[in-house]
């Protein structure tokens, strides 16, 4: 029995031959097969009569072969076969260059299909290089000629003739293939059944169909990936979590220290945090806003929460900078809570820590700060003497034991999920409550699918204090004028930030490049650093960053600018996420068209987070019309989620799920747009794993799911 796993050579007619020059594509199965889409279709679909052909067009025409002749051309000593083609309204002619096996299957008085370009040459339409095929009765059905033929993504040896063939062999094994699609979602849409669906999208018989196929696909894709989401939600209702108490008077309590009233975005998230730890199951969730919607304060009054609990919570950053930033935050902020609130009582033995590869430190109150060998720190950890744990990745190590970890928060990194936070709970039967930070403002439609396992928070609003930047898109010509401007802010006392997108000049053994020939070179970070220390800016202190240097040396930099001993940071994209320095009031970014539109403004969100009126100028090299476009988005976009879709159309959904690959099928990703289709697909499979949570009575369903899964390795 032919099935989705069979091997290809267990179809009739293909062997290992051929297997083992498909799987160079990595198809090995039928089912690999199956999914191989084409990328277009030929439309050879109409016939035409020969006395109908015109110069340049593309056509199939149905005739006998009335002469075929081989020969050798006289300069160039290629071999072309020659074939005169006739039907009731006239003759064409056929040429194939450097193909004389032609010559064994071209055989004179037998009737074909051949389609292509023709010419008009001389007097003569001809063929050149027609794709053709033997026609042995009218009834019988054609693969390369005479209708949509499809064109595949190819590779040396194997050619879209060749898939075509294996393709047409599999098709006839795979006419009734079980339904496993919702049935309101089939009728709904109108698509047609997984069998029709193959054929359609392999030989479809109009281009609509063939549309109508791969949205099929589509919809497959996003409703398999939303069961896999609805059922690890399903799944997570089971376990077990520690669950955290809170009173409205506790929070008042805790946020009558802060120096500013909270946004209304950040109390409804802050609740919507709360009401999550309070649950006894393990909770998931996205809280988004835009940089410096002050997402780090929720954070902390969460964690708070937590360890007046007596349970542990658990900060990630993706870097040592951030680390450190956010131990300052809890630092400052604990130490208001405890001038505040210590002497009640409810902080004692709350210990907050910061736990990096190059640091350990813990802090227990004012003046309570030290330094601790990163072991003792495991330790303290491990006995619930430490509370609150904030570092990099070093907090997933292997050794790290947290006692009862109730809350783990993840800031800036999307794709961090079920399988780190098993880490944090290595084999403990309580799974902690899990949130993901993010500033990087996820279109919904991908939010829902990429990260459709996690309920969403949305801080849509910025602080009040607030001054819109201005941003600039500073062209050459311009360049001295806004040296001047940063010069000036810096001598009524700001400070500047200038981006690079690169780290070393291009080696110079190496190759020239065309961006160097033509001075495109990318900006880098030490080129820029000797010329605005030594030529433009000597007058100031001026400071390099960047991400190949020690965590130590970063730090010290970081906190050397923050403390105003530096004028000028000039840095790689390192400072991108989270840094929170009010002074800065200039964001410069050389070479801004290798950035993405959500990347420009997470840069530019690094500056106006004081009282003072803050700029960014965007220098570019290039001055292409996109370029042009996204510069004006970025100049006028009112938030992140507006320059997200932008970027979602201009550059396609992988920029905001990570540098790794989505890990989610081209198909779905194709569909990212359609907000109807994702909502439908969202239901459906929800709808399912409500009645029937373990696809017991979906067991085609189910098995199609667990191939699925196993082909996405979503984590
Ligand atoms: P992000 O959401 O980008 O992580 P941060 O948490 O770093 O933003 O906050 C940015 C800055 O805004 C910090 O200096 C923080 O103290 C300040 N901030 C946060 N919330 C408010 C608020 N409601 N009013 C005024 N300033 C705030
Ligand atoms: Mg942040």
């Amino acid at each position: 029995m032919i099935s989705f796993s069979s091997p290809l050579t267990s179809i009739p007619g293909i062997g290992p031959k051929i297997s083992e020059k498909l799987s160079k594509l990595k198809l090995q199965t039928v089912k690999d097969v199956l999914y191989y889409f084409p990328f277009r279709y030929l439309d050879f679909s109409k016939i035409s009569k020969i006395s109908e052909l015109s110069d340049g067009q593309i056509a199939t025409v149905y005739g006998k072969i009335e002469k075929v002749s081989i020969y050798k051309t006289f300069h160039k000593k290629m071999w072309i076969v020659e074939a005169t083609i006739s039907d009731e309204t006239g003759k064409v002619k056929a040429v194939w260059f450097n193909q004389k096996f032609l010559i064994n299957t071209l055989k004179e008085g037998k009737t074909a299909n051949f389609a292509g370009k023709v010419f008009l040459q001389k007097k003569y339409f001809t063929f050149q290089n027609p794709m053709f095929e033997m026609i042995a009765d009218e009834f019988q059905e054609t693969r390369h000629t005479g209708r949509l033929v499809p064109v595949y993504p190819q590779t040396e040896g194997v050619t879209s003739k060749m898939i075509r063939f294996v393709v047409s062999k599999i098709l006839p094994y795979f006419k009734d293939s079980p339904e496993f699609l919702p049935e309101e979602a089939v009728e709904k849409f109108n698509f047609p059944s997984l069998s029709d669906a193959f054929a359609q999208i392999h030989y479809p018989d109009t281009e609509e169909q063939a549309k109508q196929a791969e949205k099929r696909f589509s919809f497959q894709d996003l409703f398999l990936l939303q069961l896999i989401n609805a059922s690890e939600k399903e799944n997570l209702l089971r376990q077990e979590s520690y669950s955290c108490n809170y009173t409205p008077e506790q929070v008042k309590k805790i946020i009558s220290v802060i120096p500013f009233e909270l946004t209304l975005g950040q109390k409804k998230a802050l609740y919507e945090i709360l009401e999550d730890v309070k649950k006894n199951y393990p909770t998931s969730r996205l809280l988004q806003g835009d940089v410096g919607s002050g997402k780090t304060i929720v954070a902390a009054i969460a964690s708070l929460i937590v360890a007046q609990n007596g349970n542990q919570a658990v900060l990630m950053a993706p870097t040592e900078v951030l680390a450190r930033q956010h131990y300052e935050t809890f630092k400052k902020y604990f130490s208001a809570q405890n001038k505040n609130v210590l002497n009640e009582g409810e902080l004692i033995g709350c210990g907050v820590a910061l736990m990096t590869s190059a640091q350990s430190i813990v802090f227990y109150g004012d003046g309570l700060e030290s330094k601790v060998k990163k072991n003792e720190l495991i330790n303290k950890t491990k006995s619930g003497e430490i509370k609150i744990i904030i570092g990099t990745h070093s907090v997933i190590q292997k050794n790290v034991v947290l006692k009862n970890p109730a809350l783990v928060i993840i800031d800036e990194q999307h794709r961090f999920g079920v399988k780190q936070r098993s880490k944090l709970v290595s084999e403990k039967e309580m799974i902690p409550h899990f949130l993901s930070m993010s500033a990087t403002p996820i279109p919904r439609t991908l939010a829902l699918t990429a990260f459709g396992d996690l309920d969403l928070s949305i801080i849509g609003e910025l602080p009040k204090n607030r001054k819109p930047i201005i941003t600039k898109a500073v062209n050459s010509s311009n360049r001295q004028k806004a040296y001047d401007f940063v010069s000036q802010q810096i001598k009524s006392g700001r400070q500047a930030f200038v981006i690079c997108p690169r780290i070393e000049p291009p080696d110079p053994e190496a190759p020239l490049t065309s961006r160097q020939l033509f001075n495109l070179e990318v900006k880098s970070v030490k080129e820029e650093y000797e010329k605005l220390s030594k030529k433009i800016f000597p007058q100031f202190k001026i400071v390099a960053l960047h991400g190949r240097m020690k965590s130590a040396e970063k730090q010290k930099i970081m906190e050397a600018f923050r403390n105003k001993e530096y004028d000028i940071l000039v840095s790689t994209s390192v400072i991108e996420v989270g840094v929170d320095i009010p002074n800065a009031t200039i964001m410069l970014i050389e070479g801004s068209e290798h950035f993405g539109l959500s990347q420009l403004y997470q840069f530019r969100g690094r500056v106006g987070r004081g009282e003072h009126q803050s700029y960014c100028l965007l220098f570019s090299d290039i001055n292409s019309k996109t370029t042009a476009y996204r510069m004006k988005a970025l100049v006028n976009a009112k938030n992140g989620f507006e320059l997200a879709e932008i970027d979602l159309k201009l550059r396609g959904p992988g920029q905001f799920l990570g540098q790794e690959q989505s890990g989610l099928p081209d198909l779905a990703m194709k569909a990212i747009q359609n907000p109807q289709l994702i909502q439908s697909a969202r239901d459906s499979a929800y709808e399912i794993i409500k009645s029937d949570p373990e696809l017991k009575n979906h067991p085609y369903l189910s098995a199609y799911t667990k191939q699925f899964k196993n082909q996405i390795h979503l984590e």
